[in-house]
C-alpha cells in the first residue's frame, strides 16, 4: 500500500480488532478508523471539498486531527496543521498561505480563533472539534474515488529556524513509500511484532509529530497519542503498557530525565527510544543510554525529506567512547546521499559540504514558491538541504551545522557545532550557541553566547582559553555574551538568527 486509502482498508480487513488509536482513555480499532476516516471523506465531498483542497487544524495533537488527516488524506485533500504556540499573526498566515477552505479548532482553541483580528481570507468554515465530531457521526460514508499515490495529502510548514516556514508539500508516496515494515538485518527496527504500540507526544504540526501517526498506521501498529509533551504523562504512559516506541527531540529527552520518578520507572517494555530533529549534545545522549535500558535510534530528516532519511542503529550507541555516537548515521535503505561543493560537484569522503538527498521521500515541493522550490530541488530529484555535513568512508554522516550558519573568519570556515561541544564540556556551561559577528578585519568573527548553569558565574576570558586549549585558535570565540536562555522555537531549535541579529543590524 502506498496510499492512505489501501492502507486503511488494508489494516481494516487484517486487523479489524486491533488497536488503531487511543487517545484519553478513547480507543478506536482498525475498523472503527476504516469508519471514521471513510465518514471523514464523505462529509468533505458534502462540503464541497475536492481532491486537491486544503483544509487546516489548530490546536493540539488529538484522536480528532488523526481522524481528520487521514479521512482527508484518503480522498487528496490536503491537510495543513498549525503550530498552537505559534502567534495568531504566525499561525494566520499559515492558513491564508495554504488556501485552507476549513479550519478545524482542537479542544481550548475556540477563543484564540474568535480573537483574532481578521479571518483568513478563502475560509469557508470554522468547525469547533465539538461541531466535527458530530457531523462526523450524522455522516454516512459514500462512495469516493481515492487518492492516487502521488496526490499530495500533507502540507507541512517548516520549523522557520533559518527563515518564514515554508509549505512542503508531501504525497501519500512520500509518507509510505520507505515505511514499509520489513525483516532487515541492518535495520531491525523496520520491523514490528504485533501489539507494537508508538507513544506520539511531538506537535503534529511537524513532521516528528505527523509523520509518526503515519509510521503507526503504516506499521498496523497502535497510535498511543498524547496531547503535547509532558514528562509526567510520558511515564504514565509507559508504566500502563502498550508503549513499545517513541521519539523525542533532544530538549524533550533533557526534561524527562530530569523528572525525578525516572528512574525509578521500568523501561523494559521500550524496545526502541528515536530521537533526532535537533543536535544532541552528547552528555545528554550518554546520560539516556544509562537511564533507558531500551535500543536508541538518531533519526536526521527534515520536513522536506518527509523525515527521517538517516538512522543511526543501536550498535553505535556505545557510551564507551565510540566516536559513532556523534554520527547522524546511515542513509535509509532506498536513500542516496551524497556530499556538494559550492559548484554542486560531489565532493570525496571526509571533506564538508551540503548534505543532499535523493529519495521516494523527498516532498513535491514548496507551496506556491516556484523559485525556492527550484533552488532547494534539482531537476534530477536531489535535495539541497541546507545542512553542512561529511561522510566517513563507511558512509556515516557527521553534520557540522546550517551552511547558513556558517561562520567565515579570516577566509577559514567555521562551524558553530564544532565549538559549542567544545565549550560544552566547561564545568560552568549550562547551554551555548555560537554566532559569526561582523568584524572590519576578519569579516566575521566567532562570539558564544552562554548560559551558566544555575548559581555559577561565567568569565569571557575563561572560556575563551578553555576553547584555545581543544580546538584551533581561529575556530575559538573572541567574545563571549552571557545570557539567561537561549532563544527557541516552537520545535526547541536554538535561534541562531535572532541572537545574531542584533550585530548585523544594517550589514544584512
Ligand atoms: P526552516 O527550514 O524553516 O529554517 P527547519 O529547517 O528547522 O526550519 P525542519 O524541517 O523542522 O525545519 O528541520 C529540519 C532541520 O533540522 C534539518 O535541516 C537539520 O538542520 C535539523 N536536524 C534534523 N535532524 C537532525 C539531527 N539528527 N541532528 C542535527 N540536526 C538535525
Ligand atoms: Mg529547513
Amino acid at each position: 500500500y502506498l496510499t492512505f486509502d489501501q492502507c486503511l482498508r488494508h489494516w481494516a480487513q487484517h486487523r479489524p480488532h486491533v488497536t488503531a488509536l487511543t487517545d484519553e482513555g478513547r480507543e478506536y480499532d482498525y475498523a472503527m478508523l476504516d469508519d471514521l476516516t471513510a465518514r471523514v471523506a464523505s462529509l468533505l465531498l458534502n462540503l464541497g471539498l475536492r481532491k486537491g483542497d486544503r483544509i487546516a487544524w489548530l490546536g493540539k495533537n488529538a484522536d480528532l486531527y488523526v481522524i481528520l488527516l487521514f479521512g482527508a488524506a484518503r480522498l487528496g485533500v490536503v491537510m495543513t496543521p498549525v503550530g498552537w504556540r505559534l502567534s495568531a499573526e504566525e499561525w494566520s498566515y499559515i492558513v491564508n498561505d495554504a488556501q485552507a477552505r476549513i479550519l478545524f479548532v482542537g479542544a481550548g482553541f475556540e477563543d484564540r480563533v474568535a480573537a483574532i483580528a481578521s479571518t483568513p481570507k478563502g475560509l469557508d468554515h470554522i468547525v469547533s472539534a465539538v461541531e466535527a465530531w458530530t457531523r462526523i457521526e450524522a455522516t454516512s460514508p459514500g462512495a469516493f474515488e481515492p487518492a492516487d499515490a502521488d496526490d499530495a495529502a500533507l502540507q507541512l510548514y517548516t520549523s522557520g529556524t533559518t527563515g518564514r516556514p515554508k509549505g512542503a508539500v508531501l504525497s501519500n508516496r512520500n509518507l509510505f513509500g520507505l515505511q514499509i515494515p520489513r525483516v532487515d538485518p541492518d535495520a531491525p527496527w523496520m520491523h514490528w511484532d504485533t501489539g507494537e504500540g508508538m507513544l506520539c507526544s511531538m506537535p503534529c504540526a511537524h513532521i516528528g509529530g505527523s509523520g509518526l501517526y503515519v509510521r503507526t498506521l503504516a506499521a498496523g501498529a497502535t497510535i498511543h497519542n498524547l496531547a503535547e509533551f509532558n514528562s509526567d504523562e510520558v511515564l504514565d504512559r509507559v508504566e500502563k503498557g502498550g508503549v513499545t516506541r517513541f521519539f523525542l527531540v533532544p530538549a524533550a529527552l533533557q526534561l524527562l530525565l530530569e523528572n525525578p520518578r525516572c528512574t525509578a520507572t521500568d523501561f523494559s517494555c521500550i524496545k526502541y527510544i528515536l530521537y533526532g530533529a535537533a543536535p544532541i549534545p552528547l552528555e545528554l545522549l550518554r546520560r539516556c543510554i544509562s537511564v533507558f535500558q531500551a535500543q536508541f535510534i538518531q533519526a536526521y530528516g527534515m520536513t522536506e525529506t518527509t523525515g527521517g532519511i538517516v538512522m543511526l542503529p543501536p550498535k553505535d550507541h556505545d557510551p564507551e567512547g565510540n566516536p559513532r555516537m556523534r554520527s547522524a548515521g546511515l542513509a535509509v535503505k532506498g536513500v542516496e546521499l551524497r556530499i556538494v561543493g559550492p559548484d554542486g560537484n560531489e565532493l570525496a569522503t571526509g571533506e564538508v559540504g551540503e548534505i543532499s538527498v535523493r529519495s521516494t521521500n523527498n516532498m513535491l515541493g514548496y507551496w506556491n514558491l516556484p523559485e525556492a522550490t527550484a533552488r532547494t530541488m534539482t531537476d534530477d530529484g536531489w535535495i539541497h538541504t541546507g545542512d553542512a555535513g561529511y561522510l566517513d568512508e563507511d558512509g556515516y554522516l557527521y553534520i557540522h551545522d546550517r551552511m547558513k550558519d556558517m561562520i567565515i573568519s579570516g577566509g577559514e570556515n567555521v562551524y558553530p557545532a564544532e565549538v559549542e561541544s567544545a565549550i560544552y564540556g566547561h564545568p560552568a556551561v549550562q547551554e551555548v550557541a555560537v554566532i559569526g559577528i561582523p568584524d572590519p578585519k576578519w569579516g566575521e568573527t566567532v562570539k558564544a553566547v552562554v548560559v551558566p548553569k544555575p548559581g555559577m558565574t561565567v568569565e569571557a576570558e575563561d572560556i575563551i582559553a578553555w576553547a584555545r586549549e581543544r580546538i584551533a585558535a581561529f575556530k575559538a570565540p573572541r567574545s563571549v555574551d552571557v545570557i539567561e536562555a537561549l532563544p527557541r522555537n516552537a520545535s526547541g531549535k536554538i535561534l541562531r538568527k535572532d541572537l545574531r541579529a542584533p550585530y548585523w543590524e544594517g550589514y544584512e
